[in-house]
């Protein structure tokens, strides 16, 4: 039983809407194109953080139909069957196709499942339209995938063969290497959702016990779960102790033997540790402040404080899954100071008052913390980094031992001009 504090505050925030997700779904399933409906601002968004090519039609958003009554929306309608119609025209690849929703008022007011709905008996199975919410109203930037593989997830076959579903975007390589861990322990059957392409979707059924890999599907593991998927608890595969302890969980529900297990990852766990111990010594007894965006943010103090003695000031999370979070909660020292929600002013008094190490926070909040002398680390960098994994445990402190490595540097050039 968990014994951590456990807050709430709400308020002002700072954090990216869910369109940001784009950027790593987009990379994971080349076969898939995602079509914002949006306006300039989601366009901009979408092309300065991502780089990526990315039809956001600004005529959707406020540009145009701010130009219209509200009738227009029929004319709405028309007009984004048209966009589609030249977009599949133009890209013949795609296989399926993401109608993704955001924040002005005239994009909320359609219909985006109906619109789906409509396209997909027109296309006629040609091209798979589904549709989410990437609104920053409505989410942080994590949830956006959340999103998008819940909507895949009514399209799995059913089955009802016994397999490991991996849930959450991983990059390629880890993936594989989990796949050979697992199969090294005896379970070959192993899916991944999403799939390296969008069209090639794994099944799922009563068979299925799923790990998830990031902590930031909560519509997704519930929609497996009534699918008839069991989603087997365990803190997540971050840090050498998150990993062992995710992939018994799974060795346990297939009943593998402990001895094959510790034989397997034993040999692991020590090369990781000793990889770790030059950014442990870094890191021991530095004090952190993580503030809320990501939600990955409490495997991450769990690490940080149990393999490389950081110590927690206050742990934010945008969004508390108890039931999910509740192996991770257990492994947190007694009484850490967890904020579930963001009320930004406070936040940022609290951490001007603590004056911490390191601040983990979102890229706005990074410069003026920076600008305070406080070092400072993006926890957006943390979603695009191969972090997941035994192997990948010095890769992971060495996150966070950089920016204090470039404060101390940079103190040091300070004082040198005094
Ligand atoms: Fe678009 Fe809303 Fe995200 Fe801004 S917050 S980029 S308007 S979805």
């Amino acid at each position: 039983m968990s014994t951590a504090t456990l807050l709430k505050e709400s308020g002002p925030r700072e954090v990216f809407c869910g369109l940001t997700s784009i950027v790593w779904l987009h990379r994971r399933m080349p076969d898939a194109f995602f079509l914002v409906v949006g306006s300039r601002t989601c366009a901009h968004l979408i092309q300065s953080a991502a780089g990526v090519m990315i039809f956001a039609e600004p005529r959707f958003g406020t540009a145009i139909l701010g130009e219209r009554d509200l009738a227009g929306l029929a004319d709405a309608h028309d007009e984004l069957d048209r966009v589609v119609t030249d977009l599949l025209a133009r890209r013949p690849e795609i296989r399926t196709l993401f109608l993704v929703g955001s924040c002005p008022s005239e994009v909320i007011k359609l219909d985006l499942a109906r619109v789906a709905e409509r396209l997909n008996d027109v296309l006629q199975g040609r091209v798979r339209v589904l549709n989410y919410s990437g609104s920053g109203i409505e989410t942080t930037f994590t949830q956006g995938e959340d999103g998008a593989l819940n909507a895949m997830v009514p399209l799995m076959p059913a089955s009802q063969e016994a397999q490991l579903l991996l849930v959450g975007t991983l990059a390629n390589a880890v993936e594989d290497r989990f796949k050979t861990l697992f199969a090294r322990l005896g379970i070959t059957k192993v899916e991944s959702l999403p799939p390296r392409q969008a069209n090639d979707l794994p099944s799922v059924g009563p068979g299925t016990r799923v790990l998830l890999t990031q902590p930031y599907l909560t519509d997704t593991a519930r929609a497996l779960k009534q699918r008839g998927a069991e989603i087997l608890q365990a803190p997540f595969p971050l840090g050498t102790e998150g990993s062992r302890l995710w992939m018994e969980a799974a060795a346990q529900s297939f009943g593998i033997n402990h001895t094959l297990v510790d034989a397997t990852l034993e040999p692991l766990i020590v090369r990781a540790r000793k990889a770790l111990e030059p950014y442990r010594q870094q890191l021991q007894g530095k004090r952190i402040f993580l503030l809320p965006e990501s939600q990955m943010e409490i495997p991450l103090a769990r690490f940080l404080q149990r393999e490389c003695g950081m110590e927690l000031i206050e742990v934010g999370t945008p969004y508390l899954n108890r039931d999910l979070m509740e192996p991770e909660l257990e492994l947190l020292p007694p009484n850490t100071r967890i904020m579930e929600g963001q009320h930004l002013e406070k936040q940022l008094d609290r951490v001007r008052e603590q004056q911490p190490d390191l601040v983990v926070c979102g890229m706005g909040l990074a410069n003026p913390l920076e600008a305070e002398g406080i070092a400072t680390k993006w926890s957006i960098e943390l979603v695009f980094s191969p972090i997941h994994g035994i192997d990948q445990t010095a890769e992971l402190a060495e996150l966070f031992s950089r920016p204090l490595h470039r404060r101390e540097r940079l103190n040091t050039q300070l004082l040198a001009q005094i």
